[in-house]
């Protein structure tokens, strides 16, 4: 049991009810091992206090969530998510992330290949102070639908050309989330060019429900919607990653529930579907 786990990690917005204190109880009594911690759980902390926090409960610090959201429209616009992506990268320096998983932005009504343009400058804006701060970066390619303000980048084929833009930095990557990508008919494709590439950063679980009642916060726990999920992980271990399988799941439904519940199901979920 505790080899099925060894890559099972959990988000903190996964169950957002819960302090990230009670995140650190209750992870590592289901056999989680990996914690990805979004920003919003560090505010008002000491982050040191956190890196200590984590460690002593046994967890590994698999990446930050999250970076990015570089356009705008104006260049005071851009320095400030520059400004806001330099700050992630100390936190996550500060809390022993190697990684900071970014959501890249996008601007309604300014065109997807601008936008796409000011990302690749966003970062290598950024670039230097990741690499001196040992922080990778991952290009999570987001669901179309998300095109108009969340990212201009939707595919694994164009989180890869970004990559190529920026002279394939080792720090670069692509975060691969099987909500966003799954539909892809490139997608073994480009899992396997990023296996070739050394850019599989990440690896993002969760399940695309029919119908789906929110964009946002409507998406499924592994088993309840119609992505091939062991499809994929063959996939991406094919390639060799070994990193943790990380459970993203933003849920109006399972927040209303019992986390401790909620925890349990993943936990058994993940079970059955790696056993
Ligand atoms: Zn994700």
């Amino acid at each position: 049991m505790i080899f099925l786990m060894r890559r099972l990690c959990v988000h903190t917005i996964t169950t957002k009810p819960l302090s990230l204190e009670d995140c650190l109880v209750q992870f590592p009594q289901r056999g989680v091992s990996g914690i990805t911690i979004w920003r919003q759980a560090l505010e008002g902390r000491n982050l040191g206090t956190v890196a200590r926090q984590v460690r002593d409960a046994g967890l590994e610090v698999v990446s930050l969530c999250r970076g990015g959201f570089f356009p705008a429209t104006t260049p005071a616009g851009r320095q400030t998510a520059i400004d806001d992506n330099l700050k992630a990268i100390e936190q996550a320096h500060a809390i022993g992330a190697p990684l900071i998983v970014l959501v890249c932005g996008a601007v309604p009504g300014q065109s997807l290949v601008e936008s796409r343009k000011q990302i690749a400058e966003g970062i290598a804006a950024v670039l230097p102070a990741a690499e001196q701060a040992g922080v990778k970066l991952a290009i999570e390619p987001l669901h179309p639908m998300y095109a108009d303000d969340r990212s201009a980048v939707n595919t694994m084929r164009q989180a890869h050309e970004i990559c190529d833009a920026l002279g394939s930095p080792i720090a670069v990557g692509i975060a691969v989330d099987v909500y966003h990508v799954w539909w892809d008919p490139e997608l073994k494709a480009q899992i396997d060019l990023a296996g070739q590439t050394g850019r599989l950063h990440a690896f993002h679980i969760c399940d695309w429900k029919t119908p789906t009642t929110d964009f946002l916060n409507d998406r499924g726990l592994m088993g309840e919607g119609c992505i091939n999920i062991k499809q994929i992980s063959d996939w991406v271990d094919a390639t060799g990653f070994t990193g943790h399988r990380e459970v993203e799941i933003f849920s109006n439904k399972w927040w209303s529930v019992d986390q401790n519940e909620f925890l349990d199901q993943i936990a058994s979920t993940y079970a059955r579907l790696y056993s």
